[in-house]
């Protein structure tokens, strides 16, 4: 381990960062691109010493065990985009990645970083929350202790997650998807790329011959978290793609009824709430593509 300064701390594997964050407050850095950018905006973002995850290699890998895929916490956006795995077995982690920022931003920003800054417009939380994958975080106790938790309940606010001050995010889990699974992540931003997310919409279910089942929908920048609309899933599961259509008029309603997104300087709500109808209405439209 090297120490950079007193409250800068570069640990070389995973035991070493855990025994510093079970000794000491720390503040993780990963890419530091939403860490630095707040420090340099004035946000006294530091609690402790910085713990830099940089030389943790074994939070870096893609692999898949088994039935299950593990993306290591700092695995960047580019490393995503890129792995040949999740190109063949979960594309639209790749789809999601293409449209994440811009590349210099994607060679550095990580998954863990993404998910612990807990944005209501987090990208990559949307694919992950249609995954319903797990989450694991890393304490120094006897060892490494590890625990898991489902993404949908790792979420508690803007920038609050479930997660003590002594852990540490390791990787995300999932299962490896089914064939017959649809996975759709469609992101509205003010401009083509560099942008963060006005609105995001996720989308799965299984396509059984003319019908749509474990129907999975997750939203982005409607609301304090990134969140699963249980509501719509509930309206769409069985429902037979012939139907899509008909659908459209309750998707509406749900939406109008039960998501509240804000009004800031990047959109209103109103606009926000047409925009995720409208993307929404877009992926229907593929679906029964697919299905003709
Ligand atoms: C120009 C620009 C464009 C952007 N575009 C997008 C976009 O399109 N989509 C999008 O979703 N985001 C976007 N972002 C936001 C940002 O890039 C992402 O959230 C990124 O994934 C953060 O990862 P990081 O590794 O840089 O995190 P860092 O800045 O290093 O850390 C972020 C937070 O997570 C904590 N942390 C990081 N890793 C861990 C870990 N393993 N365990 C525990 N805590 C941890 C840190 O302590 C910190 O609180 C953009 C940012 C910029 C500056």
């Amino acid at each position: 381990m090297s120490v950079l300064t007193p409250n800068y701390f570069v640990p070389k594997s995973l035991p070493e960062a855990l025994k510093i964050a079970h000794r000491m407050k720390v503040t993780p850095l990963a890419g530091g691109t939403d860490l630095i950018a707040r420090l340099n905006a004035g946000e006294s973002v530091l609690g402790g010493a910085i713990l830099s995850l940089r030389h943790l290699c074994e939070l870096g890998k893609i692999e898949q065990r088994e039935g299950e895929i593990e993306i290591g916490a700092r695995t960047t956006i580019t490393e995503i985009l890129e792995s040949s795995l999740l190109k063949s077995k979960v594309k639209v982690l790749c789809e999601t990645a293409q449209c994440f920022a811009g590349e210099q931003i994607r060679n550095a920003a990580t998954l863990g970083g993404n998910l612990c800054n807990a944005s209501p417009a987090a990208d990559m939380a949307i694919p992950l929350l249609l995954l319903d994958a797990q989450i694991e975080l890393a304490r120094w106790g006897e060892g490494v202790e590890r625990r898991q938790i489902p993404l949908s309940q790792f979420f508690l606010g803007p920038r609050k997650v479930a997660k003590d001050e002594d852990e540490i995010v390791t990787r995300v889990i999932f299962s490896v998807p089914k064939d017959q699974q649809v996975i759709y992540f469609e992101k509205f931003g003010t401009r083509e790329s560099m942008d963060i997310s006005v609105v995001s919409v996720g989308f799965s279910a299984n396509l059984n011959g003319d019908q749509l089942s474990d129907v999975r929908v997750a939203l982005g920048a409607v609301a304090p978290t990134p969140i699963r609309q249980r509501s719509l899933e509930g309206l769409l599961e069985n429902c037979k793609i012939k139907n899509l259509d008909e659908k459209l008029p309750f998707v509406r309603e749900i939406l109008g009824r039960e998501v509240r997104p804000i009004s800031d300087v990047r959109a209103s709500a109103w606009y926000r709430g047409e925009l995720l109808y409208k993307l929404l209405k877009r992926v229907f439209a593929d679906v029964v593509r697919k299905r003709d």
